[in-house]
């Protein structure tokens, strides 16, 4: 039984993060289990320098702690992403000796002429199929020769129902709102999708903790859990934070960073009462340490005043 938390160091936690954390963090202590601090590193071009370091120093600085990380060590170690590529492989070499993973050649625009209705996500369309087919795969392959694979793995035509911790049941359709996605990009990066079912499956983790912008993700990965043999752990989508015009926090966002908060001379305690208050755990807003709001709530409350927020 193990809870996470896994930010990625594109740039300093914001407000909306942190508050994400939390609730990671009061998971994990409340149902009395380690929780893991996991670098998401992947997505190499997206790493600021500097970034998993100044992460890791707010969270200790907000008062929490964790029993698995980088900075740590701990039975699964490596603990940021970019040191699990042979984990990510094997997976991936599993895939691929059962059939279940094909290249692709599309270009962004291939898929948007095929792929004029259906969208899985705001920006992405599902992907058409097209390469699942070897005649056509080899027909764009002669189109764009300068250009090297995308892998993606060939989605069953079943759907995925589960019932998150704070949203309540789900049920999606793979081959109607998700498609085949990218397994290993093009670039030779893993995808995202493969790192973070490897990660959470070989960490052994029970409870997964995250912003609900998430959500979307969650049936693809299930999907991937069953296949690589991981049991699937629960899904606690939580409120994102938005900002006063109601839009979800960005990393870009000066207005949310922690940075500004310590530039007013505000404290980690009202800090943490500020994220606690805007989610409904404490009734007014007021300095309180992490050890603090962990005493006034059990695990079952968490989770009412989370679903009380959804
Ligand atoms: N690294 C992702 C993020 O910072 C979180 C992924 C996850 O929790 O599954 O948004």
């Amino acid at each position: 039984m193990s809870g996470r938390y896994a930010p990625s160091p594109s740039g300093p936690l914001h407000l909306g993060n942190l508050r994400t954390a939390l609730l990671a963090w009061l998971q994990a202590r409340l149902a009395e289990q380690p929780l893991i601090l996991r670098v998401e590193d992947l997505d190499l071009p997206r790493v600021k320098p500097g970034s998993s370091e100044q992460i890791l120093k707010d969270l200790r600085w907000l008062g929490f702690n964790w029993d698995e990380g980088p900075d740590i060590g701990g039975p699964a170690a490596p603990y940021e992403q970019s040191a699990r590529h042979p984990q990510y492989q094997q997976a991936f070499q599993q895939l691929l000796d059962n059939d279940l993973v094909y290249p692709c050649y599309c270009s962004r625009k291939d898929i948007q002429q095929v792929a004029s209705a259906p969208h899985a996500h705001e920006y992405s369309p599902i992907y058409p199929g097209t390469c699942r087919d070897p005649a056509k795969r080899a027909a764009i392959r002669q189109r764009h020769p300068e250009k090297t694979a995308a892998w993606r793995y060939r989605i069953p035509t079943h759907t995925i129902e589960f019932k998150d911790r704070i949203i309540g049941h789900i049920s999606q359709s793979l081959d109607r709102e998700v498609g085949d996605f990218v397994i290993k990009r093009a670039d030779g990066l893993f995808a995202y999708q493969l790192a973070v079912v490897v990660d959470d499956g070989m960490m052994g983790v029970t409870d997964v903790v995250r912003g609900a912008d998430l959500l979307d993700s969650t049936a693809q990965q299930i999907q991937l859990f069953e296949t690589l043999g991981y049991p699937v752990p629960s899904f606690w989508h939580v409120p994102l934070m938005l900002d006063n015009t109601g839009t979800k926090l960005s990393k870009r966002d000066g207005a949310a960073s922690l940075d500004l908060w310590k530039q007013q001379g505000k404290s980690a305690e009202m800090l943490i009462g500020h994220l606690a208050f805007t989610v409904g755990l404490i009734d007014e807003e007021r300095a309180i340490s992490t050890l603090e709001l962990i005493q006034g709530l059990t695990l079952d409350l968490l989770r009412d005043k989370l679903i009380n927020r959804r």
